[in-house]
């Protein structure tokens, strides 16, 4: 059994983590401020005699005995990433300071939950970990952006600096059950509006593509990049390599919940990346074969089913 830390453990990921942690036997310590996450996400575990729910900032430090840190901590979707992005730059910065410092003081291993925007609107592709990203330093993204990246800089230097254990991973796009229903992203969005009828929003003219990844297969890779060898620390790419025009992500979406809604289009956000796609070459090398196992139609058919009956209850 290990004692494991998990920062933004009630939101979307951080809760299938927990889930997934706790099933293995460990004792899970899950932080969260419930900025976007959501109690309702880990309410099954609260009795759990080796879950602890802590209502704390990661902005804050915070100190624990425990043998692993995965920090998770942040807004993630566009919407509400933007909606305080002072806090949103101080939460992944912060969060990275306060986190490294409890991993360095206690010798605990720490893994970053860095994400694809880091290459920001990406000029190769598909994105290799060794491409350093087209990032626009002073945009609407910026806070999330260039916050992940002085995250993976800070975990770099307390690693060189502290001899710090540490593990980056840059998740692409994840979705599935648990997502926030008003988190604006996209999966979410065109499933609740096929699901009650209203207009499907596409930004721009669906041409712009994501690869979609579905939240199991990325709590494998998490976890199999928590416990792989201290010499490999990443940054490492987790995302399923199958890439989809958004256009194509709404008519899916239409086809599988038989939805009569139409297709409109509204203005495309600034700085929105054309295309997405992992290459995954390195997580499949040094993580034991890992790679995505559940393709798209399956992973929009179980998070269609949970948007479903999330509705029927509210
Ligand atoms: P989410 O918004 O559902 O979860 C984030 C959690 O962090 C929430 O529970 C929120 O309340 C909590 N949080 C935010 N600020 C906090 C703070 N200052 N102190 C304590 N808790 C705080 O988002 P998610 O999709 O589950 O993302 C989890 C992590 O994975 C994030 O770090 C995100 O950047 C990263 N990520 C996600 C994706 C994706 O597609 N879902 C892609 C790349 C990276
Ligand atoms: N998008 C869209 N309609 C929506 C929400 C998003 O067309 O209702 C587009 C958005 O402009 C982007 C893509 O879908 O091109 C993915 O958006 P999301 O916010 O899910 O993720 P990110 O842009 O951070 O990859």
């Amino acid at each position: 059994m290990k004692r494991i830390l998990v920062t933004g453990g009630a939101g979307f990921i951080g809760s299938h983590l927990c889930d997934r942690l706790i099933k293995e036997g460990n004792d899970v310590i899950c932080l969260d401020n419930y900025f976007t996450g959501n109690k309702r996400n880990i309410e099954h575990l609260i009795s759990h005699p080796y879950f602890e729910l802590v209502r704390h900032d990661v902005i804050q430090p915070y100190f624990a005995e425990v043998d692993q840190i995965y920090n998770l901590a942040c807004p993630a979707s566009p919407v509400h990433y933007q909606y305080n992005p002072i806090k949103t730059t101080k939460t992944s910065v912060m969060g990275a300071i306060n986190m490294l410092g409890l991993a360095k003081r206690i010798k605990a291993r720490v893994l970053q939950a860095s994400t694809s925007e880091v290459y920001g609107d990406p000029e190769i592709h598909p994105q290799t970990e060794d491409y350093w990203g087209n990032v626009n330093p002073i945009g609407v993204r910026s806070c999330y952006d260039e916050g992940k990246r002085c995250a993976e800089t800070l975990f770099m230097d307390y690693h060189k600096q502290n001899q710090v254990d540490i593990k980056i991973m840059r998740i692409f796009n994840t979705y599935g059950p648990n997502m926030h229903p008003n988190d604006g992203r996209v999966v979410s969005n065109f499933i609740i509006q096929a699901l009650k009828g209203e207009d499907i929003t596409i930004y721009g003219d669906g041409s712009q593509s994501r690869s979609f990844q579905y939240v199991d297969d990325l709590v494998e890779g998490a976890i199999r990049m928590m416990n792989s060898p201290c010499d490999f620390i990443g940054p490492v790419n987790i995302g399923n390599p199958n890439e989809f025009t958004i256009l194509a992500l709404a008519q899916k979406v239409i086809e599988l919940t038989q939805s009569k809604s139409k297709i409109i289009h509204r203005e495309l956000p600034m700085d929105d990346p054309m295309q997405r796609q992992p290459d995954i070459s390195l997580a499949k090398e040094k993580l034991n074969n890992w790679e995505p196992k559940i393709q798209l139609e399956e992973g929009l058919i179980k998070t269609i089913q949970y948007f479903e009956d999330l509705i029927r209850k509210s």
